[in-house]
């Protein structure tokens, strides 16, 4: 029938406006500023138009989400950092705006350089939150942050982050994504196995 189109179009708009009045009866006024409702407003059950009040309510974000990458350090048992970047540089070449610089460290006896940063920058306001560089990593190395509350007012100061500003320890991945950390640590783990049982063949 002509025009149904156009009734069916104007039926979903007409649906969320009513819906947004009956989950205010459902819920009494007791949606916000709790657990519970942020839970609701974050899932598929919420129905009609609702806010959020940022910043004293935040949504969670998805594991998935992504903002700025940060580079990962393991902690070992006497509180040694081991930085997991090589420095070897495919990050920087697949970034496409091009907006990571990275400096190899150098042996101070011999010159020779080592497969480890001196210094790592990202340009954050260069950053496209592409994730290329954390796909790219051959080491695990660089992830995506969640963090994406970093407004300032100094670019200069604040929006050129360096190896210190940039490094977070891998429990720290662990909470923010822990699916993506169980699956990489079962990975590594099984490369660790296989190359043990080759050695011992050999
Ligand atoms: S973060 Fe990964 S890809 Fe980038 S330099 Fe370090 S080891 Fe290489
Ligand atoms: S997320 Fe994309 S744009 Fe940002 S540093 Fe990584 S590769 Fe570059």
């Amino acid at each position: 029938m002509n025009g149904s189109g156009i009734i069916r179009g104007l039926l979903i708009p007409l649906k969320h406006f009513f819906g947004t009045y009956l989950d205010d009866l459902k819920w009494l006024g007791k949606k916000y500023y709790n657990s519970e409702g942020i839970a609701c407003r974050s899932s598929a059950e919420q129905r009609g138009i609702f806010s959020v009040q940022y910043p004293e309510e935040k949504l969670p974000v998805p594991e998935e989400f992504r903002f700025i990458p940060f580079l990962i350090y393991d902690e070992a048992a006497d509180g040694t950092r081991n930085i997991r970047c090589t420095a070897c540089g495919i990050c920087s070449k697949v970034c496409p705006p091009q907006c990571i610089w990275i400096e190899r460290k150098t042996d101070p006896e011999s010159g020779k350089p080592i497969s480890q940063p001196a210094q790592y920058v990202i340009d954050i306001d260069l950053c496209m939150n592409c994730g290329f560089c954390a796909e790219f990593c051959p080491f695990d190395a660089i992830r995506m942050d969640h963090d994406y509350e970093l407004a300032n007012t100094s670019r200069e100061e604040n929006n050129i982050w360096n190896l210190q500003r940039l490094l977070k320890p891998a429990s720290y991945y662990a909470e923010i994504r822990p699916k993506n950390f169980a699956q990489e640590e079962a990975e590594r783990a099984e490369k660790a196995a296989a190359k043990a049982a080759k050695i011992a063949v050999s």
